[in-house]
């Protein structure tokens, strides 16, 4: 196998952080590009000990404070999780990452393996630590993390009583595939056939809260593929199509919770668990999903990621035990939502004992996660067989995939291997408008299960695949039942959100029901950190080529086999 040495080498130290005042050259798509930009955030945005901030509040100078129980298990676990991700994503090791993963692990308990008692929402906190845990593992093989993986799964059946109990299915699996341990598995068939969104066979349907009901559902699909359950992975996809349907869920603003009041606000972290199930069932039978991963992922998720945060007032107080001001804004660029709406990366002023609450921070691990599980399975070598199943740049060991979306319908594989090339055709297009090319010669092609079959190529070969990318506009309504309807025009051009715009009554306020009264929204024209502004990606232009790392195949648990 030959890698192309240039550019795996070249870390991606120094990736340029956007200001709003700077409009960046387009350039093709690349995840690293987005995580190496969360870079500022992981190193800049802890307190001196390397403990995160779990709140943001808009305030005067804005303020990062701790949250006492959550911030400390959970986004210490997060943060380590991502650093071991967008390390392996772009070769350079955050600063932080040691120090996350120190105090991730003070908040474990060696005798049990779970979470230290006391630690707030208890079980859900648990999960989060155990998932980074078993990505640790796989990363460094450590048997001192393998210990505490094996021990957790025996102690957590006596939280069965407790809430949130289904949110360990996932990191179970993780657990029960790394470890080979029946415990996990049989602990996570139990909470699978309980009182989960799966339990009851009949359910079809979504709701609730998307972080946590999505998680569940990415460990019983996961599951559901270990115990060749077909029954149970197709009730998994009548559920993710239910959820699928949800307004706005098509670009990939995914609600954080069901809600009767005025407001939605999408959660980056519901986002990455959405992306978890849909990667998982995308890549085990499923593949009509990956244009779903692809929409999300190009727009909602990129559009969450704080590019500006000169809304957020800088001070200069010095720093206290549990809170900072010092250039609040600055250190949150790249970040992510916590509450985001179409328009807007802050949907609602909802306060938190005065002070109006504009991120919640376990939202900078999760939309790392995010691109991770996404980047992972973009192009997949697998068997002689190269899969292209999205449109976005990847570089294998095996081969380097380039695509021009949205400025052009363009996408080249160049071959280092020998191997059978299969590339996914994407949703907007019909398989007769699209071209290919080699410069080895004539292509032939098949049309199979949404992919183009290019069947056996040559090493040093070049196929180019070209198609039209069509603009279209659609208009849809986000609200609650009994709240206001939020109407936009969204234009499309192939896959890519390119404008949002607000049409009809645009409400200054809505109610929100859990502070009993009308607060602030921003779901029109005005509003902190405009999202979408997305005017060039209209030119037909030629992108520059992005940096990318190679896929090292290591941390995967979203490609999965039955055992
Ligand atoms: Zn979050």
């Amino acid at each position: 196998m030959k890698i192309p040495t240039l550019i795996v080498l070249s870390a991606l130290a120094s990736l340029p952080l956007l200001t709003h005042a700077e409009t960046a050259p387009p350039q093709t798509f690349a995840f690293e590009t987005y995580v190496g930009r969360a870079y500022n955030c992981l190193e800049n945005l802890p307190d001196k000990e390397g403990m995160p901030y779990f709140n943001i509040f808009w305030t005067d100078p804005a303020e990062a404070g701790h949250a006492g129980g959550i911030d400390s298990p959970d986004l210490c676990s997060r943060m380590w999780e991502a650093s071991i991700m967008a390390r392996h994503m772009t070769g350079r090791t955050c600063s932080n990452e040691t120090i996350f993963g120190k105090n991730a692990l003070r908040f474990m308990d060696p005798a049990t393996g779970l979470v230290v008692p006391g630690t707030a929402f208890f079980v859900f906190t648990h999960s989060i630590a155990m998932h980074a845990e078993t990505t640790a593992y796989a990363d460094s093989k450590d048997p001192a993390l393998l210990d505490m993986i094996r021990k957790a799964a025996d102690n957590l059946p006596t939280t069965y009583d407790m809430a949130w109990r289904s949110e360990p299915i996932k990191c179970l699996m993780n657990g029960a595939r790394l470890a080979n341990y029946q415990p996990a598995l049989d602990y996570a068939g139990k909470l699978v056939h309980g009182d989960s969104m799966v339990g009851n066979p009949n359910n079809k349907k979504f709701g609730g809260h998307m972080h946590a009901q999505m998680r569940v559902l990415a460990g019983a699909a996961d599951y559901a593929l270990y115990m060749k359950d077909i029954a149970l992975l197709d009730q998994i996809n009548a559920i993710y199509l239910n959820a699928m349907s949800l307004p706005g869920a098509r670009f990939g603003f995914l609600r954080e919770t069901s809600r009767d009041d005025d407001l939605v606000g999408c959660e980056t972290c519901g986002v990455m668990d959405f992306v978890a199930l849909a990667t998982t069932l995308a890549n085990n039978g499923y593949p009509e999903h990956w244009g779903d991963v692809e929409r999300v992922v190009r727009n909602q998720l990129v559009e969450n990621q704080v590019v500006d945060g000169s809304w957020l007032k800088p001070g200069d107080k010095p720093d206290t035990a549990n809170a900072s001001w010092r250039n609040v804004g600055s250190r949150m660029v790249g970040g992510f939502a916590g509450w985001s709406s179409p328009t807007h990366m802050l949907a609602y002023r909802e306060d938190d004992h005065g002070r109006t609450r504009a991120f919640q921070n376990c939202c900078i691990g999760s939309g790392i996660q995010a691109f991770y599980i996404a980047w992972k399975s973009a192009s997949r070598f697998e068997n002689g067989v190269l899969s292209v199943n999205m449109h976005f740049d990847k570089l294998l060991p095996q081969a380097e995939i380039r695509c021009y979306q949205p400025y052009k319908g363009y996408l080249s594989v160049a071959l280092n291997e020998a191997c059978k090339v299969r590339v996914r055709v994407p949703d907007f297009v019909d398989a007769k408008d699209v071209k290919v090319s080699s410069n080895k010669g004539e292509v032939k092609v098949a049309v199979e299960n949404g992919y183009l079959e290019l069947g056996p190529r040559q090493a040093g070969e070049k196929i180019e695949v070209t198609y039209p990318v069509p603009v279209k506009e659609e208009e849809i309504a986000s609200g609650n039942p009994k709240g206001h309807q939020y109407h936009y025009r969204v234009t499309w051009k192939g896959d890519t959100v390119v404008r949002m715009t607000p049409i009809g009554e645009q409400y200054k306020t809505g109610y929100s029901e859990g502070m009993k009264k009308d607060v602030d929204c921003f779901y029109g024209e005005e509003g902190p950190g405009r999202l979408y502004q997305r005017e060039e990606m209209l030119k037909d232009v030629t992108p520059a080529l992005a940096q990318l790392h190679a896929d090292d195949g290591a941390i995967d648990f979203w490609q999965l086999h039955a055992k």
